[in-house]
């Protein structure tokens, strides 16, 4: 039953579409949304089973194909991001492979920023050639290569911006031009820039896609992913690989992201502004080597990052002087900062990227992404900025 009071709020602007968006009640007019824990749906006659299965009634048939507390946060997710349509996913990596799935078959190329989480890395170095799909990775902040790595039958280019873990900003709106002068489709993982600071699709990608286990739940509890685009897209590629393979989004988990929604730019404003004085702090440390976040003048592409995000966002990298000695001493020494490798939480967390996201590479691919010994990676949490410089100015100290 849809709340016909909440369906007109297409001009709503953000926080308000976040609260409200989406929303559909049961007869019982509950005020919070209802998590619908039900693998499928019962009809009132054969006719009507008939009729939702031949698509003239569009009610739900099973919830592989779609759950009414998945729609909610799909629909109000999709208002804030000005996406025609939106899928939900059991993970941020079931987002990227699926919209990479429905973007190539054999034959295809698919072109991809190097600097990528690593397991989407995974896909596109590994698994897609698995599948005759071949994949090209280049320098993201190098324009020249993105234009010399498209070929006729280059189908996706995929970019993570800002990258993790060195927080790289790459030109979304010239990779875009890029991407339609040969029909390729630019899928944008907006992770690390957070809706809130970053539209792709407004810079004209033609898709993306979120971890939701990150700041969209932003209080650690469960994972999620979303991919997001134009209408027919979506109902023509998208959903038929959802509904046969079974990547979707629990209604548990759903229910959890939708109310996540409602406090995202409250807290991400929060996490941001303590990331600014973070950075700041930190980049007048004798012991930091290196300092790179986004919202500061003296980030490698500053002038980019002023053009395509409102905002740095949450996220700061740091090379301390003295390598991984030195940056072992600097998070053992860490209170309230804990050690863990996700991102995007209520709590402020740290990882040493060489020794465990970024691991696996191996020391030469680490050596090209710049992820050196020192580096550390900081998600900067909902604390009182106060006690975290406290914290990191006691670790340094310390080292
Ligand atoms: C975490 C993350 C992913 C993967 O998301 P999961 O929800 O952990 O599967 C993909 N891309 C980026 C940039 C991420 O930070």
């Amino acid at each position: 039953m849809t709340d016909t009071k909440n369906t007109a709020g297409t001009n709503w602007r953000p926080a308000t579409a976040l609260v409200h968006g989406g929303t559909t009640r049961s007869p019982f007019g509950e005020t919070s949304e209802a998590m619908f824990l039900t693998q499928g749906f019962v009809y009132d006659s054969a006719e009507a089973a008939e009729a939702r299965f031949n698509g003239e009634d569009p009610g739900f048939v099973y919830s592989r194909y779609a759950n009414p507390t998945v729609a909610m946060f799909e629909d109000r997710i999709k208002m804030l991001e000005g996406a025609e349509a939106a899928r939900a996913t059991a993970s941020g990596m079931a987002a990227v492979n699926l919209a990479l799935m429905a973007s190539v078959k054999a034959g295809d190329h698919v072109v991809a920023a190097k600097a990528l989480f690593g397991s989407c890395r995974y896909i596109c170095e590994t698994l897609l050639p698995r599948f005759g799909v071949e994949s090209t990775l280049i320098d993201g902040t190098d324009i020249d290569q993105w234009k010399a790595a498209v070929k006729p039958n280059t189908k996706a280019l995929f970019l993570e911006s800002p990258t993790n873990p060195t927080l790289e900003v790459i030109d979304i709106a010239a990779v875009a031009e890029i991407a339609k002068s040969v029909g390729a489709r630019l899928i944008v993982d907006n992770v690390f820039a957070t809706p809130m600071y970053q539209s792709p699709l407004s810079l004209g990608a033609d898709v993306v896609i979120y971890s939701a286990t990150k700041h969209i739940d932003g209080q650690g509890r469960c994972l999620g992913g979303v991919v997001l685009s134009d209408e027919e897209w979506i109902t023509e590629k998208v959903m038929p690989f959802v509904k046969h393979t079974g990547p979707h989004m629990s209604p548990f988990s759903a229910w959890v992201l939708l109310k996540g929604l409602e406090t995202l730019p409250l807290r991400v404003a929060q996490q941001t502004n303590s990331a600014g004085q973070i950075a700041d702090f930190l980049a007048g440390q004798s012991k930091v080597k290196r300092l790179i976040y986004p919202g500061r003048d003296d980030h490698p592409q500053a002038e980019i990052a002023k053009r395509q995000m409102r905002g740095g966002a949450t996220m700061v990298a740091l090379e301390i002087e003295g390598g991984k000695e030195a940056a072992f001493r600097f998070v053992n020494a860490l209170d309230l900062i804990r050690i863990s490798n996700n991102l995007g939480d209520a709590k402020s967390l740290i990882t040493h990227p060489a020794t465990t996201t970024h691991q696996s590479i191996g020391e030469e691919a680490r050596a090209e992404l710049g992820i050196t010994d020192g580096m550390l990676r900081l998600s900067v949490g909902l604390e009182d900025p106060q006690d975290l410089l406290e914290d990191v100015e006691k670790a340094l100290a310390a080292i």
